[in-house]
């Protein structure tokens, strides 16, 4: 505790000499619209960091909530929307990219009195508009004084700037309060996309919460997203703006000009769509089996490619004499022999494994953070399932699955993982053997 504050005081005393010589450095992270197909690059958040010259880099998680409780972010947050404006500008003017950025506003600014003005004085002076500037202003802001706090935003949106509230659904959130509030966009807090793809998968409040902004007709954005699934099933749920890891992470302004560069951003339109259209599960169905539900061959081929390729296993699975099964027993009930695949699977699987269906009588599994050394594992699951499966049970006959596996430590691999389990499923069958080869 002692330590915390000699380090709080000495960050404080050096505030001032940090500014002046300007140790505070802006990272830039991009925002993209993933409603169309192809994600465009839409905006960019300006994220403050301090290069301090004996600390070294100190993180705002360190120094933003010590300097809103003495005064002191007031001064840097002008900075950092003064750096932010003045960026916008010059990548405006030397590489003709027109980029809106966002930068985060403190709950202690609003207090302040030249607030209003000193924002539009700092788009007047670089030449921009006020849609060049996205306010994230933390959903917590909204609730301690709210009826002063809210005038204020009001005011802010009544000359042009677009309003983001950060953090959404962080806890203190009054649902109350959304029929009346003032805002733009809902910026979901990053917790929901943690939990929502923890162990357990369960992505019910999330697509919920989507489901609320889009109630109120107002985009929603979410942060902290690291994987494909995570983009597309957020996608499918109707989300409107990805911010995260899997695109790229904070970049200090010359190495995000490269991406700009790379990723010419599109006109998006996100603000101006109010009245928003049933959204169409396109990518639901894109990406989805309509039979199981499983993972589809599209998605299988995104997890595949977006997994950690170090440290998976790939499991391809058969189902023995499926033509036959059709024959004898009619597409019905090859349909029901799929599906009670399909749930063995989910049940013999872990929930963080992708399972999906490749074509009529084919699945895959990927199991991601394991390494031959859990070889017995996924082998017991394997087998596991085809127990299972081989009891007839009520109306749906007793079948088995041929398996090829491919770990990502594999000896002396010939293909990518994919390709080496499909070789070991090969080999099975060439030689009429059912049950699971390894490659
Ligand atoms: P925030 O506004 O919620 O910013 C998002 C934080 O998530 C950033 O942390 C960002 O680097 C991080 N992040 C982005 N994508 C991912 C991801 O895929 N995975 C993970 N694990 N993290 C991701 P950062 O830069 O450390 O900032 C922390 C907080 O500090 C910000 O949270 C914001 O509240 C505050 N902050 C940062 N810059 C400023 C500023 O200029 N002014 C004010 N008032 N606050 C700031
Ligand atoms: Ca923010
Ligand atoms: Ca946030």
């Amino acid at each position: 505790m002692h330590e915390t504050e000699l380090l709080e005081e000495q960050l404080i005393q050096d505030f001032p000499r940090a500014i002046r010589e300007k140790q505070f450095q802006v990272y830039y992270q991009p925002k993209f619209d993933v409603r169309p197909e192809t994600p465009i690059l839409s905006s960019a958040e300006a994220l403050v960091r301090w290069r301090h010259p004996t600390l070294g880099m100190v993180s705002p998680g360190v120094f933003i909530p010590l300097f809103e409780n003495n005064g002191l972010i007031y001064r840097l947050d002008s900075y950092v929307w003064t750096e932010a404006a003045a960026q916008i500008r010059d990548w405006r003017m030397r590489l003709g990219i027109r980029l809106p950025v966002s930068v985060n506003v403190s709950r202690i600014d609003l207090y302040e009195p030249k607030l209003i003005d000193q924002l539009r004085e700092i788009t007047e002076q670089n030449g921009l508009s006020p849609h060049d500037l996205l306010l994230e202003i933390t959903e917590s802001a909204y609730t301690e004084d709210s009826a002063q706090i809210i005038e204020r935003v009001r005011q802010l949106r009544e000359i042009g700037f677009r309003v983001e509230m950060d953090d959404f659904g962080s806890g203190y959130s009054s649902l109350n309060m959304l029929s009346t509030l003032p805002v733009d966009a809902l910026k979901l807090d990053m917790q929901f996309i943690r939990t929502a793809f923890m162990d357990r998968k369960d992505t019910r409040l999330l697509e919920a919460m989507i489901q609320l902004a889009e109630a109120f007709e107002v985009p929603t954005i979410a942060e902290g997203v690291e994987t494909a699934e995570q983009v597309f099933t957020l996608k499918a749920m109707g989300c409107d703006i990805i911010q995260g890891y899997y695109f790229s992470r904070p970049l200090p302004a010359s190495d995000f000009e490269r991406f700009l560069l790379d990723h010419q951003p599109g006109a998006s339109d996100v603000f101006l769509n109010t009245k928003r259209s049933r959204r169409d599960r396109f990518t639901y169905k894109a990406m989805h089996d309509p039979l199981t539900g499983l993972y589809n061959y599209t998605a299988f081929d995104i997890l595949f490619h977006d997994s950690d390729q170090e440290h998976i296993v790939v499991l391809i699975a058969q189902i023995d004499r499926y033509e036959q099964i059709c024959q004898n027993h009619g597409r019905g009930c090859a349909d029901r022999v799929v599906c009670r695949i399909a749930e063995v699977l989910q049940k013999s699987f872990r929930s963080v494994d992708h399972i999906c269906r490749l074509r009529t009588d084919e699945f895959a599994v990927i199991m991601t953070r394991i390494t031959s050394e859990g070889k017995e594992l996924v082998l017991a699951k394997i087998e596991r399932a085809n127990h299972t499966l081989q009891v007839e049970k009520e109306n749906i006959p007793a079948v088995s699955l041929s398996v090829g596996v491919a770990f990502s430590d594999r000896e002396e691999p010939e293909g990518d993982i994919f390709q080496d389990a499909d070789t070991a499923l090969k080999r099975l069958k060439d030689k009429n053997q059912t049950g699971y080869a390894v490659f």
